[in-house]
């Protein structure tokens, strides 16, 4: 069984109270792994557990609210421990060069980060976690990801996504799916690549998800019309998630 807490889901921006940018962290047993950790997110994952024992993190695009604390995550692991502890990152190729890129600075982020590139790799084991990843529609390079441990369901994570088709071979009957639905029951801005209620629920039936989890909710879309609207299509329980729930998958 996995034990997903949420850390963070929030979107890019937002006047939720107490919202950060994407992360949730899976633990099985004595061993956690986290996926996403935008903006602000470090706080909480330091709340949740310490962060220099996690096995592994997984990035789903380069988008701050989707990768930025792993800056603070590098800090804390650089100049909190001598001598320094590590952590292993996977994710888009560019996340390494990206990091270095905002602070000018060669090997910053290979201080105390170990990141690896997830193109032309279908599953990545993380300790007792299994992950597959598969490119979806949003930046040239975003991952949808479904984890297991041992042979029970999986949890598959949208990250972000402008076309629910590109997640389907991502969900097996009775899957926990963690979607985005930025556009809540409103029309998709054209161009932003994302979806909305109706896109995850129909997802949701089509794919036989066991349950459903919503996220990413853009700010001032209706939480409960969102909730209701995927409900009905997937004919599954939907929930929004916020920082602090916990689920067992
Ligand atoms: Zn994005």
């Amino acid at each position: 069984m996995i034990e997903l807490t949420v850390l963070g889901a929030g979107p890019a921006y937002t006047a939720r109270p107490g919202a950060v940018g994407a992360a949730y962290l899976l633990q099985h047993g004595s061993d956690a792994i986290v996926l996403d950790l935008g903006q602000g997110a470090f706080t909480n994952l330091a709340g949740a557990i310490e962060p220099s024992l996690l096995r592994g993190i997984a990035i789903s695009h380069l988008h701050p609210d989707h990768f930025i604390d792993l800056v603070s995550l590098r800090h804390y692991l650089r100049w909190d421990f001598d001598p320094s502890r590590r952590v292993r990152v996977v994710g888009p190729s560019a996340l390494e060069a990206r990091l270095d890129a905002l602070h000018d600075q060669p090997g910053f982020a290979a201080a105390s980060l170990d990141i690896e590139g997830l193109a032309g790799r279908d599953h990545v084991a993380m300790a007792s976690f299994d992950l597959e990843a598969r490119l979806v529609r949003h930046t040239d390079e975003s991952y949808g990801f479904r984890v297991t441990a041992g042979d029970g369901p999986g949890l598959v994570y949208s990250g972000d996504c402008g076309d629910a088709d590109t997640l389907r071979p991502l969900i097996h009957p009775g899957d926990t799916l963690l979607s985005e639905a930025s556009y809540g029951i409103d029309h998709v801005a054209p161009g932003s690549e994302h979806l909305n209620a109706y896109d995850v629920g129909r997802l949701a039936a089509a794919t036989g998800a066991g349950r459903v989890l919503v996220t990413h909710l853009l700010m001032g879309h209706d939480r409960d019309a969102t909730a209701s609207a995927a409900r009905e299509l997937a004919g599954v329980e939907v929930d929004v998630v916020d920082p602090g729930d916990r689920f067992s998958i």
